[in-house]
């Protein structure tokens, strides 16, 4: 019996490297909890004498570093420090957003076009807990300006552009402005357009939320999502506290993940632009497409928008309708063959979807029609396939 004596220990116990080198990649750091040296340091770090983690949920080291390189993306050339916070979706990046800064009584003014879950997440979370949402066209500021003076309840301005899946852009820096000028919060959700081509904070908005799970991470791979702002308190007391209290924190492998896509972004939207592009153009010339909805075309209402705001491409998503309406759009889904059909974007293949009965199910169709989501509407998230062969794929679906 003695002689197995330490020999469990010897299994349980890790050796944890202390290296004198560092590693070249971000490592996973697949640990929920850090030792204390001594209980002096324990005491220390947690009363933030020191500094040092302690318990996962309230950072990890890989996930930290990856959220510091996304808001240092989303902060770029800005003169003030930027902070981020990953959860575990961008769902939960919005909720943990609003569990840390609205309480019950406050009201969100925000578009019609949401994506489909945000609008699901206000609706059916948020209203219950008495934080309701009011939607308004915020393409007409002056209507913005008078929501925001005639309804002290509101407290924010949340924001999409472009947004699902009419592409309808939305003026982030006037939105900005007109919400500083009446002291109340703006926040954009910049899923599409990322950071490589649209810079909410340099124009003044004060929360840009994320689902990583899109562009960022790029390969689809990973669910995740993040806050960024450049409100050092918020971000550090507020918003923290939610996230570690709500428990929305990410695990280090998604950021892992999210980190590996970040590495090949710019390279990834140049040609995801550029896709869009040629495949936008091309559509316009078809006979069985009625209407092809893309901020690139100077036919889109929002393009001289777009333009202004989007620096460097107009993004990879665009919607068409075809002239046969839904049976014509339902047989088109079904004869694509490199178009994959599934309900997410920004992944470097292809993806097609019906908003109507796949993204957009759960929204009432009388909102929906006034958005422009019509039934026969298809949406594409173009990928970074050559393009020849998406437009060949389409051409084949169109016959
Ligand atoms: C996907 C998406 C979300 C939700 O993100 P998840 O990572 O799926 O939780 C929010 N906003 C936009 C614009 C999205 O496309």
């Amino acid at each position: 019996m003695k002689k197995n004596n330490g020999f469990e220990r010897i299994c349980v116990h890790d050796r944890v490297p202390k290296l004198n080198t560092t590693p070249q990649q971000t490592p996973i750091y697949a640990t929920s909890s850090f030792a204390f040296d001594s209980i002096e340091q324990g005491i220390d770090v947690f009363l933030g004498n020191e500094n040092g983690h302690f318990y996962s949920r309230y950072g990890n080291p890989t996930v930290e570093a990856v959220a510091e390189k996304i808001a240092a993306l989303e902060g770029f050339g800005l003169p003030n420090p930027t902070f981020g916070l990953m959860t575990s979706s961008g769902m939960s990046a919005i909720a943990t957003l609003f569990f840390g800064i609205l309480k019950t009584g406050d009201k969100v003014l925000t578009q019609g076009n949401l994506y489909g879950g945000t609008n699901d997440l206000f609706e059916k979370v948020f209203r219950k807990l008495g934080i309701e949402t009011v939607i308004i066209d915020l393409k007409n500021i002056e209507a913005v300006e008078n929501a925001l003076k005639n309804d002290v309840q509101i407290k924010l301005i949340y924001l999409e552009t472009p947004a699902n899946p009419t592409l309808a852009c939305y003026d982030l820096a006037a939105l900005a402005a007109v919400g500083k000028a009446n002291q109340r919060w703006t926040v954009a959700d910049n899923t599409f357009a990322t950071p490589f081509l649209q810079q909410p904070l340099a124009v003044g908005v004060d929360f840009v939320i994320h689902s990583t799970t899109k562009y960022l991470n790029g390969h689809g791979n990973s669910t995740a999502g993040i806050v960024i702002s450049q409100h050092e308190t918020l971000m550090k007391k507020d918003v923290f506290t939610a996230m570690k209290l709500v428990g929305t924190n990410l695990s280090p492998f998604e950021a892992f993940l999210t980190n590996t896509g970040l590495k090949t972004l710019s390279l990834r939207m140049e040609k995801h632009c550029a896709n869009a592009m040629k495949v936008a153009n091309w559509l316009t010339k078809q006979k069985q497409v009625q209407l092809v909805n893309y901020p690139g075309l100077a036919s889109h209402p929002d393009h001289i928008l777009a333009k202004k705001q989007m620096k460097n491409g107009f993004g990879a998503m665009l919607s068409f309708e075809l002239t046969g309406g839904l049976e014509a759009g339902k047989r088109f889904m079904n004869r694509v063959e490199l178009c994959q059909l599934a309900p997410t974007m920004g992944d470097a293949a292809t993806l097609i979807l019906h908003p109507a009965t796949m993204s957009h199910l759960n929204v009432p169709k009388e909102q929906r029609e006034k958005n422009g989501i019509s039934d026969g509407l298809i949406r594409l998230s173009l990928g970074i396939e050559n393009v020849d062969d998406i437009i060949a794929d389409l051409k084949n679906a169109l016959k």
